[in-house]
């Protein structure tokens, strides 16, 4: 009998798993056909270093939108020397960011929610799902309490639309214990988040932001709440 993602999540949540149980879980369980998407922010360096303990050849892959902050490329770099791995960078078509660029210019994404997806979609999403192809599994940092649009999130989904199962050890984190696992395990963080920056995404549209803002106020902050996802983690349940 083939199990279902329920039957999965029941197993897990029996268990009492912790991050590191459900990551060592998801990396035996799928071997070479899993992967880790990291964007660099402060959950993705913890699966990171966690996974690395698990598997020192752990597969990871990145997507470099070419609109990233200098600070992310240089946490990339240190990751790498740190742990001796090696990431896959993943981009975006030329053809496609051409034809952008000239129907709308360098910076569309703020003249409409529109224009703003279409350019998530080029830069960010099609790069994602050409490399999904190559997986049974991806794993991810999202954390329920990260935003409104994320109050759902399992430790194991199944992303039907891409016929893939999505793993997120780290869904019932809270920021404090991101922080916690960084200081204590010293593992290399984005600069940025010690200047207010607590989700990072491309620099044309993160912004630090203010106290008492949530952690995603500084993401497309233009736009309605609600709005607020590139569409990589478009749920479908
Ligand atoms: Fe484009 Fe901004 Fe989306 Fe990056 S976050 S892909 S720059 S719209």
């Amino acid at each position: 009998m083939q199990l279902t993602v329920n039957d999965i999540q029941k197993y897990l949540d029996l268990k009492h798993a912790t991050a590191e149980d459900t990551l060592k879980w998801a990396l035996t369980s799928f071997g070479d056909r899993i992967a880790i998407a990291s964007s660099f922010g402060a959950e993705d360096v913890v699966l990171m270093d966690m996974a690395v303990r698990i598997d020192p050849e752990v597969k990871i892959f990145t997507l470099d939108t070419g609109r990233l902050h200098q600070e992310t490329y240089d946490l990339m770099d240190r990751i790498r020397e740190r742990y001796n791995i090696n990431i896959e960078v993943c981009f975006p078509d030329k053809n496609k960011v051409q034809e952008m660029v000239k129907n709308h210019g360098l910076n569309p994404f703020y003249e409409s929610t529109d224009l703003r997806k279409l350019c998530c979609r080029i830069r960010k999403i099609e790069p994602l799902l050409e490399k999904l192809k190559d997986l049974d599994a991806w794993i991810c940092g999202l954390r329920q309490e990260q935003a409104v649009t994320r109050f759902e999130i399992k430790k194991v989904e199944n992303d039907h639309l891409n016929n893939i199962i999505k793993i997120n050890p780290l869904e019932d984190w809270t920021d404090e214990e991101v922080w916690e696992y960084i200081r204590k395990n010293d593992v290399p963080y984005n600069k940025l988040h010690d200047i207010d920056f607590p989700s990072i995404g491309c620099a044309p549209c993160t912004r630090a932001i203010k106290p008492c803002e949530e952690i995603r106020a500084g993401r497309w902050w233009w736009e309605e709440p609600e709005k607020k996802e590139c569409g990589l983690h478009n749920r479908n349940d």
